[in-house]
């Protein structure tokens, strides 16, 4: 009756791992991918992000040597020859996740594929169509492009800015989230001028202000110039560049301007209002626990559901379908304190909630925080601050949130997020060894309480007052 048991749109972060733990269970699978097999995070994300990031740190690196008695001749850079490594190393990894498929026993389709019937999927580059007994839809997201003023057609989005022919001498990068801080904090080093226009007074909403406030300090110290609150009215293309106006009447010259404003769920175009899935407003699938949407037989997973958009979470959610419409035994995501990190430089790491959100949320809350310079900038000289916060619930001990910034931050970050997870508390932290010299023996020794957000109950039934906003100078 059905041609396939599942097929999945998308050979994505959670298509691919989907498909495959699909078919170890013994279910008939067929992928369609219209662009390059591994999605956005090997091709043009989170993959040959980091290997620019890591390219940029070189030029830190470099210049941290003198200190300690290297001397060496002034070292160039060659763009083009990292995006030719970067290539070599993204189309390994792509044809790895062909043969993991493959040999798994899924069926590959290189096509843009449209949801036709709630179990039925066309094949544009063949027309053929396909009767699927489960439908899996995980198309990912595409940039989204704003402000929506004259000349958006001259810039480029983090899609484009893998494979430009050079690097831009000059490059306006517009939004202050993941993409806009990541580049402008590696272009800067790789030897662009980068100015980063954002419609807020700062980078990075939703992370803690304490570290909002450093990175920038850190990336302005760095060589970026910020225009806050400031966007392009008008995007100009001239002989010399792109001439671009900004909001509040300034001009810049750039030879890119690259918009990084956010992302939007991959629906458009796919047939799934037709067959009866509902979006929300930002286009994406609606979907219950266990990633099902409105129609029974289609199921959606990773950034087109707009939950988190990180890879991890695309590969548990894809894992998890399978495991629960093929494998019976039913598992759903838990989206709660995800560790994340921003791959700036210095890096920012960060699970659990900010200070403010803390504050929001419980009565009565410390915060125990250090800002230090790291050994290694005693030789190199490097201005360069490690931050670290941690937000406890004063009541239970509970630590809510941890954030560092500084080297090593995302490394660290995913540890501490397997205590969080576990709903440690701040005493386990000050019983836990230090391993020593490091940065992060800093996050075990860290006793002196900073602030307390009061006030609170100590014990049932016995009011004490605390001073609000008492803060350790
Ligand atoms: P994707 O990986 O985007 O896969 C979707 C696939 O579906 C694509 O290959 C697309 O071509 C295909 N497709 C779409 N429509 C169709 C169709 N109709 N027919 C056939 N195929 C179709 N996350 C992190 O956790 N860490 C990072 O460091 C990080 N860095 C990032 C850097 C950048 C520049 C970007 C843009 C994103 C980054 N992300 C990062 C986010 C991460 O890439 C995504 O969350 C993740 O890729 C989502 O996986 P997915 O399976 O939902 O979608
Ligand atoms: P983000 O959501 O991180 O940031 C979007 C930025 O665009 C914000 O600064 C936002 O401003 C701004 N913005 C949104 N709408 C407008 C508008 N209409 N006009 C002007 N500015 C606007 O998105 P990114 O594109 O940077 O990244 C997409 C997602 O990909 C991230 O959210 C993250 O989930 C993932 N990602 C993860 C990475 C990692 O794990 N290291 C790296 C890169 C991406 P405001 O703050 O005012 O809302």
């Amino acid at each position: 009756m059905f041609d396939v048991d599942l097929f999945v749109i998308g050979a994505g972060s959670g298509g691919v791992r989907a498909a495959r733990i699909a078919a170890g269970y013994g279910a008939k699978v067929m992928v369609a991918e219209e662009f390059r097999i591994g999605g956005t995070c090997v091709i043009r994300g989170c993959v040959p992000k980091k290997l620019l990031v890591y390219a940029s740190r070189f030029a830190d690196d470099f210049a941290d040597a003198e200190g300690y008695g290297w001397s060496a001749p002034k070292p160039s850079f060659d763009w083009p020859k990292l995006v030719a490594a970067k290539d070599q190393e993204i189309s390994r990894l792509s044809e790895i996740y062909r043969t993991h498929l493959e040999n798994a026993g899924v069926v590959l389709a290189a096509s843009r594929a449209v949801v036709e019937e709630a179990q039925k999927v066309r094949l544009l580059a063949d027309d053929r169509v396909i009767r699927a007994r489960v439908i899996l839809v995980a198309t990912g997201s595409a940039p989204f492009l704003a402000p929506d003023v004259p000349g958006l057609e001259h810039t480029i989005t983090s899609n484009e800015i893998f494979d430009l022919p050079e690097l831009p001498r000059r490059i306006l990068i517009v939004g202050g989230g993941y993409i806009a801080v990541e580049f402008a904090a590696l272009l800067t080093r790789l030897g662009s001028q980068v100015t980063l226009a954002t419609r807020a007074a700062n980078i990075l909403r939703g992370f803690d202000e304490d570290l909002r406030i450093a990175l920038r300090d850190a990336l302005a110290e760095a060589g970026v110039s910020f225009k806050f609150a400031d966007l392009p009215r008008r995007v100009d293309k001239t002989a010399r560049g792109l001439f671009v106006t900004l909001s509040r009447g300034e001009t810049l010259e750039a030879d890119q301007v690259m918009i990084a404003t956010g992302r939007r769920p991959n629906t458009q175009g796919l047939g799934l209002e037709k067959a009866g899935v509902a979006l929300d407003d930002m286009g994406a699938v609606k979907v219950d626990q266990w990633s099902c949407s409105t129609v029974s037989s289609i199921y959606a997973v990773g950034d087109v559901t707009n939950r988190v958009a990180l890879t991890p979470v695309a590969v548990r959610e894809g894992h998890a379908f399978a495991d629960t419409v093929f494998g019976a035994s039913p598992r759903a995501v838990d989206h709660t304190n995800i560790a994340t990190a921003v791959f700036s430089t210095p890096e920012l790491g960060t699970v659990g909630l900010s200070e403010a959100e803390a504050r929001a949320g419980f009565a009565c809350v410390d915060i125990y925080a250090t800002r230090f310079r790291p050994l290694k900038a005693a030789l190199s000289g490097r201005k360069e601050a490690v931050m670290m916060k941690i937000v406890v619930d004063a009541a239970t001990d509970r630590v809510l949130g941890v954030h560092v910034l500084g080297e090593g931050a995302a490394e660290m970050i995913q540890i501490i997020g397997i205590a969080i997870k576990k709903g440690t508390t701040k005493a386990d932290f000050d019983a836990t060894m230090p391993v020593h010299p490091t940065s992060a023996e800093e996050l075990v020794t860290l006793h002196s309480r900073s602030a307390r957000h009061a006030p609170m109950k100590l014990d049932p039934g016995e009011a004490v007052a605390l001073p609000d906003e008492e803060r350790m100078p």
